[in-house]
């Protein structure tokens, strides 16, 4: 019952001004963990992969775990996969049982993006309730942030969005606006919020309003997200924060208890660890309690 795919629970918040958290995981506890983070305050979820934790663990597993707890979840819960640059394997994603898809040709060509995308779009949708998500224009690593946000050409072009949205029939989006995997190099980092507004205005004023995901969601200023949010940005991403919650709470832990060997000692303080921060960007992104 709480299996769904992006779109459905993206267009409720869209409709109703708040976002919902996507969050990277790695491995089975952290899945847990952002599940009963997300049932504890009744909040839409998206738990995301990355290929290579979904190549490692098995896409079979992942799904099979997935839908173990989000059948007697009373919320719900999206499985993405996040950035997938290989067709062949967002195909067996959406085989195995994934509910939503990105499709990551963003380093191509314009025109060969768009074939790409539509390729998967229509694999998708034709295989069951399946949603995808498509990017356009360059989410860099931290390290190029703020060249890429001063770059326009790395940027999403809100004329190209509409041409892309139209012709690959993506149902989620992801336009380049200057936000970037890792940590920021500043406390401050520059977004282009203007251009989200114009890419929104574009898409809706030619019909093709689908909900915006905002990349690069660790270290965002309180105040920049509240402002993405305002201008349409309806999935965050959130893994490097995840990351880097699990490993230090490791590392913590086996330093203060190094003769202690019970694994699962660290894996619930790894949990409770984990809980806590979706805790925090569930309240940050207003999803508490949007869970129907
Ligand atoms: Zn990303």
């Amino acid at each position: 019952m709480a299996i769904v795919n992006a779109k459905s629970i993206l267009q409720k918040a869209t409709r109703e001004g708040y976002a919902v958290g996507a969050f990277n995981i790695t491995n089975l506890v952290q899945m847990e963990a952002v599940v009963e983070a997300a049932v504890g305050q009744e909040s839409p979820l998206i738990i995301q992969t990355s290929v290579t934790p979904s190549r490692f663990l098995g896409r079979e597993v992942i799904v099979a775990v997935y839908r173990t707890l989000a059948d007697r979840a009373p919320i719900p819960i999206c499985l993405h996969l996040d950035h997938c640059t290989d067709v062949q394997y967002c195909r067996q994603c959406v085989d195995a049982g994934y509910t939503n898809i990105m499709i990551d040709a963003s380093k191509q060509e314009f025109e060969e993006n768009i074939r790409q995308t539509r390729e998967v779009c229509e694999y998708a949708h034709k295989g069951g309730d399946i949603t995808v998500e498509g990017e356009l224009g360059t989410v860099s690593g931290v390290e190029d942030q703020i060249k890429v946000v001063e770059d326009v050409a790395q940027l999403c072009n809100p004329d190209a969005a509409a041409e892309f949205v139209m012709r690959t029939g993506v149902d989620l989006f992801a336009p380049a606006i200057g936000t970037a995997h890792g940590v920021y190099k500043t406390a401050n980092p520059k977004v282009d919020f203007a251009r989200l507004e114009k890419i929104r205005k574009t898409l809706t004023a030619k019909g093709l309003a689908v909900p915006l995901v905002i990349h690069g969601g660790t270290g965002l200023p309180e105040g920049t997200v509240k402002r993405l949010i305002e201008l349409g940005g309806a999935k965050f991403n959130v893994s490097t924060e995840l990351k880097h919650t699990l490993i230090d709470t490791t590392f913590t832990y086996i330093e203060a208890h190094r003769h202690e060997y019970n694994p699962g000692r660290i894996d619930k303080a790894v949990k409770e660890a984990i809980k806590e921060t979706i805790h925090i960007w569930i309240e940050r992104l207003g999803c508490s309690g949007k869970a129907e």
